[in-house]
């Protein structure tokens, strides 16, 4: 039998590489730094594990541009490591997580943070505030083989050349294999998939004009304009 469809490609360079990484599916970690937590005014000391997705179709690759959706008059930036999973598992330990890591990257979960508390508010999705085009900038993904696996070092965004977020990886709550385990509890996770793992504080509000600038330490950085 032939598919009388076929799937749009998303993809995303691999650095050091003429080979792309296919994008399958997006998940995103929420409150995984606790500095962030705080200025999101949540006052829990037991963080539960909340997480949400994203169409493979918003990521945007290093170098473009970005318009603001004209429904959200506050759209936010907030910089995350971003796990690119190489290898398919289910029900995968914290000891064996990342041996199905493929490599990093740097992104921006795009947020409109003025639809996400309306939805909150009002008990909806997030999916309005979280899930528009183009809301999940992502670098060139750098294979593990060459970064390492990341449990700390320096993450941080600029927006025109002013530093809005700065913090250092150990300061997540979750880490990176504690977060492949956890979603393996539910999901198979194919290579392909994408995790963002949740933003450290100083998240703020995007304007038109605005280049924005996210760098982890041992990855290629992110480079982005908004229109
Ligand atoms: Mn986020």
């Amino acid at each position: 039998m032939n598919y009388f469809n076929s799937r749009h490609e998303t993809s995303i360079p691999i650095s050091g590489s003429n080979e792309l990484f296919l994008v399958h599916r997006i998940f995103c970690v929420g409150r995984n730094y606790k500095k962030h937590i705080e200025e999101m005014g949540y006052k829990e000391s037991d963080i539960p594990f909340i997480f949400f997705m994203k169409p493979p179709e918003a990521v945007v690759t290093n170098g473009q541009k970005i318009a603001i959706p004209d429904f959200t008059n506050n759209f936010q930036h907030e910089v995350e490591l971003v796990i690119a999973i190489g290898r398919e598992g289910l029900r995968m330990s914290e000891e064996n997580a990342l041996e199905h890591v493929f490599g990093y990257g740097v992104g921006i979960d795009l947020t409109c943070r003025d639809i996400q508390i309306e939805a909150k508010k009002k008990g909806r999705p997030w999916t309005l505030a979280k899930s528009t085009p183009y809301s999940a900038p992502v670098s060139d993904i750098t294979p593990a083989n060459e970064s390492g696996h990341l449990n700390e070092g320096s993450i941080r965004l600029s927006v025109n050349g002013v530093n809005r977020q700065k913090s250092n990886m150990k300061e997540m709550i979750r880490s990176v294999p504690k977060i492949v385990s956890e979603i393996s509890e539910i999901y198979t996770l194919y290579s392909g998939d994408l995790i963002f793992t949740g933003t450290p504080e100083g998240v703020g509000k995007l304007e038109p004009g605005d280049t924005i600038f996210a760098e982890i330490d041992g990855l290629q950085s992110l480079t982005i304009t908004i229109t």
